[in-house]
């Protein structure tokens, strides 16, 4: 084989392939490129577009002092949050401090740049990172043949579906997604605001479902509503203008918003950019009876609700269980019990998860709306 061949084909060769760069592929990566895999990360974006899930609970810091990025995010910048307010089954807020949790706040953080500073840690650990790279097809015949967007191909011993909560990789290889729910984000950010006042959260549920607004770095304020995707679909919530008299029916969200506007910095803060929908549904990816060596991390596995505000602080502790998984296929690729065990774990964390949002939702009905009613029905099995 020509020189420049044989260079080719062994840079396209890896231990694994890990699809998605989010906190849960980057995290994966990481961890095992430092324990001296080959390891590819392939993310679809270039990290260029708003990402969600901005707000970080107090325990996010042991886990990025774990990965050894703690440094990495202090110099993000990101806001210290000093705790939640909530406007829950009571008109009467109800306050939580962060001061309790033994890690004095969580934090407020661009996403983009939180998701970047991981991916470029495990570019340093070792692993091969490449940006607007997607993973498009998957063949298995005794190694992952693999083709990303633009024609690429690389090869793998293991495949690690990160693609979040489209699941795409895992469904494609055939495992099937239980669907918990059909909860959607409809989000927009004024920016140019001052919000030395503002570094909390707040929660205030309304009829069709409920408001959370958060300061992000940047002089930036964001406001989110979470609802199904029917009563989206129903109310137009992805247009602005009916975004805007949903939003200016609360009351705490609409008082913080004007009080926090008031004293913008600049002409943008009057105007929230237009509104964009996210998929915010629950689910659990279930694999039945295949041995092929892949498995999903983070959300791929198990997306949870976001009033839970634990989906990137599990997106890391998933990465830890999924990479000491990867390393020991690799040591013994005929012994199925890591995979098993790695499932059985991610069911019971499901089986946990579900009885916790019950207990978010358990509250006096705050509204007799479908919203509402719909998350006292069982969940499917
Ligand atoms: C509306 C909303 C609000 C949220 N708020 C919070 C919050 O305040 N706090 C919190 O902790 N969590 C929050 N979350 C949850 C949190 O964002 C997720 O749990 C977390 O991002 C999961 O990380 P992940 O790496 O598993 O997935 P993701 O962050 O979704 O990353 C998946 C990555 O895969 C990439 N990708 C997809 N397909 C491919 C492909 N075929 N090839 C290559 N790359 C691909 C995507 O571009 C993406 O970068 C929120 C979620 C939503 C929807």
């Amino acid at each position: 084989m020509p020189a420049r061949l044989r260079l080719l084909t062994m840079f396209t060769a890896y231990d694994v392939v890990v699809a998605g760069g989010g906190p849960a592929g980057a995290a994966t990566a990481l961890r095992l490129a430092r324990a001296g895999h080959t390891v590819a990360l392939l993310e679809r974006s270039r990290f260029d577009r708003p990402r969600v899930g901005e707000t970080l609970a107090p325990s996010i810091q042991p886990l990025l002092r774990d990965l050894g990025v703690w440094e990495q995010f202090v110099a993000l910048g990101p806001l210290p949050s000093w705790g939640t307010r909530s406007i829950w089954s009571s008109t009467e807020p109800a306050a939580h401090s962060h001061l309790e949790s033994g890690y004095d706040s969580g934090w407020h953080v661009d996403r983009r740049l939180f998701d970047r500073m991981l991916c470029d840690a495990a570019a340093a650990a070792g692993a091969a990172v490449s940006l607007g790279a997607s993973l498009i097809g998957c063949r298995y015949d005794g190694r992952w043949q693999l083709t990303c967007s633009g024609g690429r191909r690389v090869t793998g011993r293991l495949l690690i579906d990160a693609t979040g909560r489209s699941a795409t990789i895992g469904r494609s290889l055939g495992a099937r997604r239980i669907a918990f729910d059909r909860l959607v984000g409809i989000t927009a950010q004024w920016s140019g605001v001052d919000v030395t006042a503002e570094q909390y959260l707040l929660i205030e549920s309304v009829r069709d479902g409920w408001w959370y607004t958060a300061p992000l770095p940047g002089d930036v304020m964001v406001g989110m509503f979470m609802t199904d995707a029917d009563i989206c679909r129903h109310h137009n919530l992805a247009a602005s203008g009916p975004w805007r008299t949903h939003l200016q029916a609360t009351t705490a969200t609409a008082l913080r918003l004007d009080t926090a506007l008031r004293s913008t910095t600049s002409d943008g803060a009057r105007l929230p950019t237009a509104p964009r929908v996210y998929s915010a549904a629950s689910h659990r990816l279930v694999r039945h009876g295949d041995t092929r060596p892949w498995l999903a991390v983070g959300d791929a596995a198990l997306a949870v609700d976001p009033i839970s505000g634990s989906g990137v602080p599990r997106a890391l502790r998933t990465a830890e269980a999924a990479a000491t998984t990867a390393a020991r296929l690799l040591l013994h690729p005929a012994d199925a019990a890591p995979l098993t065990s790695y499932e059985a774990t991610r069911n019971t964390e499901c089986t946990t998860y579900l009885s916790t949002r019950a207990d978010y939702y358990d509250v006096a009905l705050p509204h007799p709306t479908p919203f509402w009613t719909r998350r006292k029905l069982p969940t499917p099995a």
